[in-house]
């Protein structure tokens, strides 16, 4: 259950679509790939497509080797669930902001604001 469920994961980033999960028994919605629902533990999970819109909850800016800055932070997708992101520009916290797919082979969702 949890291969197929990262396979799927996998499948749907490489077609550049936002996976989550959605317990079908209590309705809570999640983002990091499990074999049951963190709420009720329940093993009755669908792979869902996001919209891949929300806000921003939280941000936070650091620099890498490169002093290059780095927009991380964590985003309320409309579906209910939240997921650590890294932005493409800076944003603020309540901002509206849509997920963009980067990378050639693996493909890694970044937020842009909207
Ligand atoms: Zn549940």
């Amino acid at each position: 259950m949890f291969e197929e469920i990262k396979k799927k994961y996998q499948e749907m980033f490489g077609n550049e679509k936002l996976p989550y999960l959605k317990c079908t028994r209590c309705g809570h919605s999640f983002y990091y790939p499990r074999d049951y629902c963190p709420k009720c533990r329940s093993r009755e999970l669908e792979v869902r497509e996001s919209r891949g819109v929300g806000s921003v909850f939280s941000m936070t800016k650091f620099r890498d080797r490169d002093n290059k800055e780095i927009y991380y932070g964590i985003v309320e997708l409309e579906e209910g669930f939240r997921m650590y992101a890294n932005f493409i520009v800076p944003v603020e916290i309540g901002d509206m902001v849509r997920v963009k797919f980067l990378g050639k082979e693996s493909k890694v969702p970044f937020f842009e604001k909207i």
